[in-house]
C-alpha cells in the first residue's frame, strides 16, 4: 500500500486539499461539526496537513480535520511579500517538519500551492527541500497554481520567482494548472475557484487509487517518477469520463489530451515528453488492442508512454498525466511580469524624481516664523 503525504499550502492549496478531502468522502455536504469527526476514505494511506500563516483561511476550511489543520504564526500577515514568508518557514521549520514527521514515513509527497501569493510560494520551495532532505526516499510532487493574469504585477512577480526555484529543486516535477486557462469553467471567481479546485482533486485522487491499484497493465509509483522526470520536469494532466451515449475507450483516451480537459494550456502532440495513461473501466469497455494503437499514436509524438488499465465497474474514464518538452506559455507569464516589473521601476523612479524636483523649490530656504 502506498503512503501519502499531501500538503495544502497557504489560502490556495488549502482549499484544493479541502478539495481532495471533500472529494474523499464522496462530494457531499459537511455539517458544523464535520470536522471533528471527518474520516476521508482514501484507496491508500493517505495523510493531509493544511498549513497556512492566516487562522481565517484555515477556519473557512470544511472537510479537513481541525488535527490537519496547522497555524503558523505570523503577526502581521504576508503583505504578498515571498521574503517575509521564507523567512516565517524557517523561523517556524522545526515545527512544521514536527507535524509531518509526527504522520509517519511516505512514499509520495504531493504538495498543493499557488505560486503567486505570500504564504505557499514562499513556503512550499523551502518545505520541499526539507521532505527532500529529511525523507531520503520520498518522491515530491508540486501541484503549482498559476494566477489569472489579470491580478497584478506583484501576483505576477511571485508567480515568476518561486516557479523558478521549484524547478531548480532537487524534487520529482511540478504538475501545472493554471487559473487563467480554466477561467472558462465560471463567469464569477468563487464559482470558477470551487470547479477549478474540485477538478484537480478528482484528477489526484483517480491517480493515486491508480497508482495503488492491482492493474491489468501495470503502471506504479517508478513509472510515475520517470514521467515527471521527462522533459522539462514541467507537466499537466488531462481527464475525461465518458458517458453511456459513446462508451468507446480510444475516444476518452484522445479526449483525455484535448485542450478542454488540460489543467494548463499545451500542444500534447507537439510538446509532450514522456506520458502516462491510466484507463478505468468495466471489461467490456477495455479492448486492449484499441488501448494499444492509441497509446502507440501518442508515442509516435512523445517519447515514452506508459499505460496502466483499472478494472473497475463504469464507464471508461481516463487519466493522461505528461511531462512536456515545450511550455511556452510558461515564457509569456515570465515576460509579463518582467514588464509589469520594469513599469514598476520606472513609475517609481519618476516619481522620485518628481518629489526631488519639488524639494528644489526650497533647496536654499529656510522655514520663516
Ligand atoms: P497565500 O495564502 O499567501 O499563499 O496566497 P494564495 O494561495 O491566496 O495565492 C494567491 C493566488 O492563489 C492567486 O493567484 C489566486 O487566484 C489563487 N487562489 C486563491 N484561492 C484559490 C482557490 O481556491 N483555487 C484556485 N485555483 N486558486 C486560488
Amino acid at each position: 500500500m502506498l503512503n501519502v503525504l499531501i500538503l495544502g499550502v497557504g489560502q490556495c492549496g488549502n482549499r484544493i486539499l479541502d478539495a481532495v478531502n471533500k472529494e474523499a468522502m464522496g462530494g457531499g455536504g459537511a455539517s458544523k461539526i464535520a470536522k471533528y469527526c471527518l474520516k476521508p476514505k482514501f484507496p491508500s494511506r493517505v495523510e493531509t496537513v493544511a498549513i497556512n500563516t492566516a487562522i481565517n483561511d484555515l477556519k473557512e476550511l470544511r472537510y479537513t480535520t481541525a488535527k490537519d489543520r496547522l497555524h503558523v504564526p505570523n503577526l502581521h500577515g504576508m503583505g504578498a511579500n515571498r521574503n517575509v514568508g521564507k523567512q516565517a518557514f524557517m523561523d517556524n521549520r522545526d515545527s512544521i517538519m514536527g507535524e509531518i514527521e509526527k504522520r509517519g514515513d511516505f512514499d509520495i509527497a504531493f504538495v498543493l500551492t499557488s505560486t503567486s501569493g505570500g504564504t505557499g510560494s514562499s513556503f512550499s520551495p523551502l518545505l520541499i527541500n526539507e521532505l527532500k532532505r529529511q525523507y531520503p526516499n520520498i518522491t515530491v510532487v508540486t501541484v503549482a497554481i498559476l494566477p489569472f493574469r489579470e491580478e497584478g504585477s506583484i501576483y505576477l512577480q511571485n508567480a515568476a520567482f518561486s516557479m523558478r526555484e521549484l524547478m531548480e529543486l532537487d524534487a520529482d516535477g511540478i504538475i501545472l494548472a493554471d487559473n487563467q486557462y480554466m477561467k472558462r469553467f465560471s463567469g464569477d471567481i468563487a464559482s470558477a475557484y470551487d470547479k477549478i479546485n474540485s477538478t484537480i482533486a478528482k484528477r489526484l485522487l483517480f491517480l493515486i487509487e491508480s497508482l495503488d491499484s492491482e492493474m491489468l497493465s501495470v503502471t506504479d509509483l517508478g513509472d510515475f517518477k520517470t514521467v515527471m522526470n521527462g522533459g522539462l520536469r514541467i507537466g499537466t494532466m488531462g481527464y475525461y469520463q465518458a458517458d453511456g451515449k459513446n462508451n468507446s475507450v480510444k475516444d476518452a483516451i484522445e479526449n483525455s489530451l484535448k485542450p478542454n480537459n488540460l489543467l494548463y494550456p499545451a500542444n500534447v502532440a507537439d510538446d509532450a515528453a514522456r506520458a502516462m495513461v491510466i484507463i478505468q473501466g468495466s471489461r467490456e469497455h477495455l479492448d486492449v488492442d484499441q488501448i494499444t494503437k492509441e497509446v502507440e499514436k501518442i508515442t509516435a509524438s512523445a517519447g515514452h508512454v506508459f499505460k496502466g488499465i483499472v478494472v473497475k465497474k463504469g464507464h471508461p474514464r481516463v487519466l493522461s498525466v505528461f511531462t512536456l518538452a515545450a511550455a511556452p506559455e510558461l515564457e509569456s507569464i515570465y515576460a509579463q511580469a518582467a514588464r509589469g516589473m520594469q513599469d514598476e521601476k520606472e513609475k517609481r523612479s519618476r516619481a522620485r524624481k518628481q518629489l526631488d524636483d519639488a524639494f528644489a523649490h526650497i533647496e536654499d530656504l529656510e522655514e520663516i516664523y
